[in-house]
């Protein structure tokens, strides 16, 4: 395949990534010292893939998102390397500019919704509130915005949810509401972090089979952290194994499947039913 100039930017004629993080290494200050928690991480993200970062709890899947989007305390921790949006530089960017980052090209998704939901407010003024922020639409509009995401993530009779309160909503049904606020912006990349863990099974299937529709219809990059391999293998295209905080393997879903080399690799994939 040839591309000219800036397509070709990876070498060997690949489509330019989305997000490329290179050699990322997160530490957390405890006491006088400095504790590594993820160390010297690479992957790219290219456009309309989903990577999967999977590992047991603490190995650092969560940390690294969150250096992603720079959301660490700043006094307590020190992230090293290099993260690329579209070419863009993002640890060393001025905050500002990260928060417009945050606010309009990367969205996240957490486990627990209702930590991320305001209790005493209607879901969909909340969600026009996410869309109000990014763009200076009229309040018709942005009712008119909600409705339109509210059905996208297929909540049923969504104009007579508009004014309901979140404990209204059972958890499926909230996850869909923080996916709806996440594609406000319309993101070139999603960060799903464990965002079935909270749910029954019949409904973590379901969650996992909108997120894959949406990111055809809209084109996004997901990046999907979970600690279940079964999840890996409905969602991901490839997938990064990280174990205490080292990425052990890195590879197309297939490979670490069938070839998968890591001890720790053969153990998550031994639990798979
Ligand atoms: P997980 O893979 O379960 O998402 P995390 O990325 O949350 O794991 O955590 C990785 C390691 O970093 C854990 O040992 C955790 O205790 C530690 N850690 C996470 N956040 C902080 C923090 N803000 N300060 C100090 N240590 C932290
Ligand atoms: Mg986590």
């Amino acid at each position: 395949m040839l591309l000219s100039g800036n397509d070709s930017e990876q070498g060997g004629g690949s489509v330019a990534p989305v997000l490329s993080v290179k050699n990322l290494s997160t530490s957390f200050r405890v006491g006088d010292e400095w504790k590594t928690v993820v160390r010297d991480i690479s992957f790219d993200v290219a456009p309309r893939e989903t990577v999967a970062i999977v590992g047991e709890s603490g190995s650092g899947k969560s940390v690294t998102s969150l250096s992603i989007m720079r959301l660490l305390p700043k006094k307590t921790s020190r992230i090293e390397g290099q993260v690329f949006l579209q070419g863009r530089e993002l640890v060393s960017l001025p905050e500002e500019e990260m928060r417009r980052v945050r606010g309009n090209d990367i969205s996240m998704i957490f486990q627990e919704p209702m930590t991320s939901l305001n209790p005493i407010f209607p879901i969909g003024k909340q969600i026009a509130e996410a869309l109000t922020v990014h763009t200076d639409i009229s309040r018709a509009e942005a009712k008119a915005e909600v409705l339109r995401l509210l059905e996208k993530v297929r909540i049923p009779n969504a104009k007579g949810r508009f004014d309901e309160y979140p404990h209204q909503f059972s958890g499926g049904m909230r996850q869909r509401v923080m996916i709806a606020m996440a594609l406000a912006s319309r993101p070139k990349l999603l960060i799903a972090d464990e965002p079935t863990t909270a749910l029954d099974v019949t409904i973590q299937g379901q969650i996992l089979d909108l997120i894959k529709q949406l990111q055809e219809e809209e084109g996004m990059s997901v990046l999907f952290i979970t600690h279940d391999m079964g999840v890996v293998a409905e969602v991901a295209d490839r997938t990064i194994v990280m174990f205490r905080g080292d990425a052990v393997e890195t590879g197309a879903t297939d490979d670490i499947f069938h070839r998968g080399k890591h001890p720790y690799t053969r153990a998550l994939l031994s639990a798979v039913p």
